[in-house]
């Protein structure tokens, strides 16, 4: 078991778009840190860069804390489509110890991704899964909560993050 320091706001990897993953191997070692850190937050997803890694893979596991464990590993997800409206849902994130926000996200998407053996697969996911992905493939993407509220809110939040770190 390997818990790796996570990457907590506002350090500029957070803000970085990551890599395509075009090489699988080794890739094994770095997942399982992924969850042994996930787990150990607690948390319920986890992007590479938040652990510093610029790559595009995120583990999830949206039921554990209330059931069984269901983990994915994301290689280069993308999301195909998207429908059922938006809703707004509570977020926190293990980068921003102590926020927590609501984020308007797609309620039902269609999502691709690489497993860890190299195969592709398309699923459809709603509830918490469907807003877990999408917070975990901002990550990847270079973005956060804060970025996703109005400007107004972002000021105020972050100001009581700042008083909190
Ligand atoms: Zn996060």
């Amino acid at each position: 078991m390997s818990v790796r320091p996570i990457v907590t706001w506002p350090d500029p990897r957070l803000s970085e778009v990551c890599a395509p993953v075009d090489d699988l191997t080794d890739l094994a070692d770095l997942v399982r840190d992924m969850f042994d850190t996930m787990y150990d937050a607690p948390g319920r997803g986890l992007a590479a860069p938040q652990i510093g890694v610029m790559q595009r893979v995120f583990v999830m596991d949206p039921t554990w804390k209330t059931g069984d464990r269901t983990p994915f590993v994301c290689i280069n997800p993308e999301i195909l489509s998207s429908g059922g409206g938006t809703a707004d849902a509570t977020e926190a994130c293990l980068s921003i110890p102590g926020v927590s926000v609501d984020v308007s996200r797609p309620t039902d998407i269609t999502f691709g991704f690489t497993d860890l053996d190299g195969v592709r697969h398309e699923t459809r996911l709603t509830g918490f899964a469907a807003i877990c992905a999408q917070h975990e493939l901002d990550h990847l993407n270079g973005v956060v909560i804060f970025d996703r509220l109005t400007p107004e809110m972002r000021a105020q939040v972050e100001a009581n993050y700042a008083v909190l770190v």
